[in-house]
Order: C-alpha cells, then structure tokens, then sequence
C-alpha cells in the first residue's frame, strides 16, 4: 500500500507572522532583516517584494536598490517561535507522525487516517489559513521526496505577487513522470558542482538522470550515484521521524560578541565536538549525522549536516566532519553571532565497525584515549583537561 506522506511550509512565515501583527503591511513589499546601513541580509521577504527581485538571503542594501521604498522589520524571533509552535501542535492534533524540520516547514505521515490525502492537505491548510491565518503550501506524494519536491514546484506554478498557499499532489505511480522534465537541481543531493558535472554530461533533467545506466553514475559519484539512480525514479524509502527518533546531542555557543577569527571559532567546535562525543560515549551512542549552526550578526540562522559512511561517537570524527561543512559555509571573515554542533542519526555502529579491521582498530586506541579523558574530566571537572587546540578558549 503506497503512504500517503505530506510536506508542509509555511509561505514567507516571517512576513505572515509581521503581517498579522501589523496587518497595514498586507500587500505591500516588505522584508524582514538586518539594516542595510549595518551589513543586514534579508531573513524573510513579502511576495509584494519578491516582484523586485528581492530574495532571501541577498544583502539589505542591495535589496533596498532593487525596490526603492521597501520597508524593513527587524526580526522577532520569540513570535516566529509561538507562532510555529500553534502550528505544529496543530499538525500534532492530525497525527503523532510529524517530522519538524525548521521553524516553518515539516513532514507528515498520514497514512494510516481514512481520507485521500489530497483531501487530508487541503483541509490542514484551510485550518491554518483560517484559525491562524497564516498562508502555507502542501506537497502530497508517496514518499518525502516526491512530497517536497512537489510543494516547491506548487509554489513555483502559483501566481506570482502573492503567497501562493498552493497544493500539488503527485499520485502514486506518477512520481518518476513527474520528477522527469524537472531540473536536476531540484533532486536532494544534487548542489551546484554535481549539477555542473552533469551539465557537462549533457544531462538537464531529472529524467535524464534517470535514464542513465545505474554503473555509470556509480561509477561517475560512488555511492552518491547509486542513490541518486533511485531518487531520480522517484523512489525514497525513508520514514517520516518523529521527535523521539531525531533526538541528537548538540552544543552550541552565543559569543557576547561576533567572531570573525576562523581559527577562533574552529578551536570552539574543537571544545563542543569533544563535549559531544563525550555524551554520546556516556550514552553508548553513535551518530551517523553531523550538524553545524552557525547565526550570523544579523540572526539569520543556518544549520548544515552531513552524513558519515559509518555512525561515530569519537571526537575528531565530529570534529573534522564540522569542520568541512564550517569551511564549505563560512565566507573568511563572516561574523559568526553563535556556533553549534551536533550530532543525530543514532543507530547500530558495533556490526558495521567490524567490517571495517583497520578503521575498528584505530576507533579502538582513539576509544582508550577518549575514555581516559572522560574519566579524567568526570573526576576532576570540565575545566581541568583541555586539548592543545582548546586552550585559549575560555
Ligand atoms: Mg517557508
């Protein structure tokens, strides 16, 4: 039996939450976000604005000379907050199977409720329009994929000028047609280098992608190019994780004031990676995913993971995969408001590490050494033993 899986975003939530605090901003363009006089970027833009070519992310300044006259509201995160809260509690009243993703955006597994799903969204979304009078977008698909893929294209094919509160259902048996003639930009894992790789292919679309020999892309990206064979077909097996499953253990820190030093924040990371693997080593956890936070100055917040070809719970693994994610993020210089890592994706590491003799030898002396530290540290307190790298922090 095909699921019946959801994908929910709220359509410029920022803007909806200003708009019905103030509601003389309907229509009109506006942004939330930093001053452009200051180095400001814009968090959130009104559909009014995004006629300018105003986009997220883009400098304030630069926003401000695409749109003459566009009226800035600083951010206001507590609201953004309460508001996505009454609107996952609402997803929470349909189903216990909500995948939160970011503050506006989730996942729902509504398989097991009686209603077609296209049914199911288009009622979801009249109650968020009506009680919380916020707009917002579904995709309906089989599988997660499919169902965000969908919502971005709703939101693309929607009028322009205004939210677009769309729903696009792909039914089952419809996903690889409907993926085809899309841009491979548009499949998940798919960034700009890889895209232009395939260009050079002579490969544009997800359909082409999919009509390639599986060996071939294997060959061409490894591990990536089988997976991507499959998505590229519309397939996608993986389960709509509710909160108990998407437990992590992350640290971050908020600087009281930026820094802009790399080997400064780098020797942060150094500290909470190794807080990190300490607590996933006190848990008898190992994680397979490693994420990165980083705010900016003018809080805008963004979050970066990658996933480990074999789940960790040492250090330097963490480490150095924060790192990489820091270094494919970070702009030299950037000033850097707060600095997180964590680690998620908890499974069973012990077989899969015995498949691999060398690296289970190495992971056995790193063990030693780390659990010499944590007795250490659990002994004599956090303060006491700190790395070579960490010892000009605090
Ligand atoms: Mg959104």
């Amino acid at each position: 039996m095909p699921r019946k899986i959801l994908h929910l975003d709220l359509d410029a939530f920022y803007c909806a939450v200003e708009e019905n605090a103030d509601p003389s901003l309907r229509g009109l363009p506006f942004a939330v976000g930093g001053r452009p006089e200051g180095r400001g970027v814009v968090a959130s833009c009104s559909y009014a604005a995004r006629q300018y070519g105003v986009r997220s992310a883009m400098p304030m300044s630069q926003a401000v000379r695409a749109c003459p006259g566009l009226i800035i509201r600083p951010a206001n995160f507590k609201a953004y907050g309460e508001t996505s809260r009454q609107v996952m509690t609402r997803l929470h009243d349909l189903t216990p199977d909500v995948e939160q993703i970011s503050i506006d955006e989730a996942f729902l597994d509504v398989t097991m409720l009686r209603d077609p799903a296209e049914q199911i969204a288009r009622q979801l979304q009249a109650l968020i329009n009506s009680e919380l009078s916020l707009p917002c977008s579904l995709g309906v698909a089989s599988n997660k994929l499919v169902a965000k893929i969908a919502n971005n294209i709703g939101k693309e094919r929607a009028g322009k000028g205004a939210p677009p509160n769309a729903v696009l259902v792909v039914s089952p048996g419809e996903e690889a047609a409907f993926l085809a003639p899309l841009p491979v930009r548009e499949l998940w894992g798919v960034g700009p280098k890889t895209a232009e790789r395939l260009l050079t292919m002579g490969i544009r679309t997800i359909g082409d992608i999919a009509a390639q020999p599986e060996a071939r892309l294997t060959q061409l990206f490894g591990k990536h190019g089988a997976e991507m064979a499959l998505r590229a077909r519309g397939i996608d097996e993986r389960r709509v994780e509710t909160e108990d499953e998407t437990k992590s253990i992350s640290k971050e820190t908020t600087f009281a004031r930026d820094v802009r030093d790399g080997e400064q924040l780098k020797r942060v990371m150094r500290g909470m990676a190794d807080e990190v693997g300490q607590r996933l080593r006190a848990e008898g956890l190992h994680g397979s995913t490693v994420k990165i936070k980083l705010r900016w100055s003018d809080f805008t917040t963004l979050t970066r993971q990658v996933t480990l070809p074999q789940p960790t719970q040492h250090n330097d693994v963490i480490y150095h995969a924060a790192c990489d994610l820091f270094d494919k993020t970070w702009a030299a210089g950037r000033p850097v408001r707060l600095i997180g890592v964590g680690v998620s994706g908890f499974g069973e590491a012990a077989v899969q590490r015995t498949l691999w003799e060398d690296e289970a030898q190495a992971d056995a002396q790193q063990g030693k050494l780390e659990a010499t530290l944590d007795d250490l540290q659990s002994r004599f307190g956090r303060g006491m033993i700190k790395r070579g790298s960490a010892l000009e922090e605090d």
